[in-house]
């Protein structure tokens, strides 16, 4: 019994230690950042299991038993989204009720080809209507793969060598802090040729939309801190043009202005 208790604890020990890793990735040093310093965390695995499990029970007192009836049976999504595992991006900044809404997909840098076969669910199976590729300022699993991460687990290089590709559009000019939000963009766009190549043909026929966009909680694309900026829609970069796309037509004038943009083209 008092092993399980230890074996237990390294364990929970281990998924703190996994949560505290990717601020240490987004707050390397070298390059410095125009975001506020991660610091470090006075939490225990204890601590942070009372939280967690405290959290669900005002979860479970802010919504009745009734709230579930609508998805016992299965689940109807409209919205397959690859979002980085960041803590600082979530499926709340849409401002509804994930349940039954979104079918979320979660790496380090907001990839398809880690995660193909999940992506494949989503697409060919609930199916949804739209795949939004989300990218983030801050992002640090692209500044880690604009550096030198040789000394990295097996599995860290093997999460961060998918990205390596787009980084070949960066000529290096320019500071740091431009690139890395460069390369964020530049990083959706790839994601959303790399899903063109799977599910080009439900786009061509209209059941999909591929949506590229950017969660920007540090401004870097001038729309206001927490805006979703729409990088690419099936492929389409250019945002003069994207502003005009039947995909967007539902949106209002004002949204386009706020929810349309680039910082590479
Ligand atoms: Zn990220």
């Amino acid at each position: 019994m008092k092993k399980i208790i230890k074996n237990t604890i390294t364990t929970v020990a281990a998924l703190g230690l996994l949560a505290i890793a990717p601020m240490t990735m987004a707050s390397d040093a070298g390059h410095g950042g125009d975001h506020h310093a991660t610091g470090t965390t006075t939490a225990t695995p204890q601590s942070t299991l009372k939280k967690t499990i405290e959290g669900n029970n005002a979860f479970m007192h802010d919504h009745a038993s009734n709230h579930f009836d609508a998805f016992q049976a299965g689940q109807v999504p409209n919205l397959t989204i690859i979002t980085c595992s960041d803590s600082r991006v979530h499926t709340q900044l849409f401002g509804f009720e994930p349940d039954n809404n979104i079918f979320a997909i979660r790496n380090v840098g907001n990839q398809i080809e880690n995660s193909e076969g999940s992506v494949d669910y989503g697409i060919h199976h609930l199916p949804t209507k739209v795949l939004l590729i989300l990218g983030h300022s801050s992002c640090g699993a692209v500044k880690a793969a604009m550096g030198d991460y040789s000394g990295e687990t097996k599995g860290i290089k093997a999460e961060l060598d998918p990205l390596q590709p787009m980084l070949a559009q960066d000529n290096g000019e320019g500071s740091f802090n431009g690139r890395w939000a460069d390369n964020v963009e530049r990083n959706v766009d790839y994601q959303v040729g790399k899903a063109l190549e799977l599910y080009g043909d439900k786009v061509q026929a209209g059941n999909l939309a591929v949506v590229g966009a950017v969660y920007d909680f540090n401004n870097l694309w001038g729309k206001g801190r927490g805006a979703v900026v729409i990088v690419n829609v099936n492929g389409e970069n250019n945002p003069n043009i994207i502003q005009n796309h039947p995909v967007l037509d539902q949106l209002a004038k004002s949204d386009m202005i706020t929810h349309v943009g680039s910082r590479v083209k």
